[in-house]
């Protein structure tokens, strides 16, 4: 009886250590200034994770090395250009193989000479004027607005239990998606594209872009942060 009991409760000491294990995340920032304090509170809060910051150029190095198999995602919340051909070859192999990635904001903005960038993210934000089927595009930007925000699949693991919200944060217009996306959310605000967070297939894995997130309302918004903790575990057991 007492071996019993103390077998019961090493399942729960184990079952509670268990519970407690927390994900590994590699957050990447750099190239585009942002309020470091808030950004930080929000990550503490969504709770089920644990990272490690790194900074652009180092975050590519890291993702180029073994390392990388440390982390169970990456999140992406740089607006960097500077790339090595190795490491674009590291990218790529990580999502043919099937490597969380979720990018936010004005990662959107990032590599814009590498082409591959696009197929990945599912989308380009085009910071020159570029001839894109012979018309030219270019996007734009517009801070301290309130968007009001539309869940286009509420079915899906990302945006489970949201229901269309407003936030004051800042738009991107003009911006091209891909035809691959997955639509997760939409605006009709005039100065924004239609699709602001989407998945996009890329070799055998999905990345999850979501543009909202430019400063401390966003960051302290309940629906951004749910958001951000639902897209984030949806994309690391997606990879599994
Ligand atoms: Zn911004």
């Amino acid at each position: 009886m007492k071996s019993l009991s103390m077998t019961l409760l090493l399942c729960i000491v184990q079952l509670a250590a268990f519970s407690q294990n927390k994900y590994h995340l590699l957050v990447i920032t750099g190239g585009h200034g942002f309020e470091k304090v808030p950004f930080y509170n929000m990550m503490d809060s969504l709770g089920n994770f644990t990272y490690d910051q790194l900074e652009q150029p180092k975050a590519n190095e890291l993702i180029a090395s073994s390392e990388v198999g440390r982390y169970d995602a990456l999140v992406f919340y740089d607006m960097n250009d500077s790339i090595t051909p190795a490491q674009k070859q590291a990218y790529l192999h990580l999502l043919q193989k099937g490597k969380a990635m979720v990018f936010l904001h004005h990662s959107l903005v990032s590599y814009q000479n590498w082409d591959d960038f696009l197929r990945i993210i599912g989308g380009k934000y085009y910071e020159k004027a570029t001839m894109v089927n012979g018309s030219p595009v270019k996007s734009s930007y517009q801070h301290d607005v309130i968007i009001p925000v539309k869940v286009e699949n509420p079915a899906h693991p990302v945006t489970k239990g949201l229901t269309d919200f407003e936030i004051y944060d800042e738009v991107y217009g003009n911006f091209l998606t891909q035809p691959t996306i997955g639509p997760l959310l939409s605006t009709t605000h005039p100065g924004s594209s239609k699709y602001i967070a989407w998945t996009n297939p890329y070799g055998r894995s999905e990345v999850l872009f979501i543009q909202l997130g430019h400063g401390p309302e966003a960051f302290g918004n309940s629906n951004y942060r749910k958001l951000l903790r639902q897209g984030i575990e949806w994309s690391i057991k997606r990879h599994r």
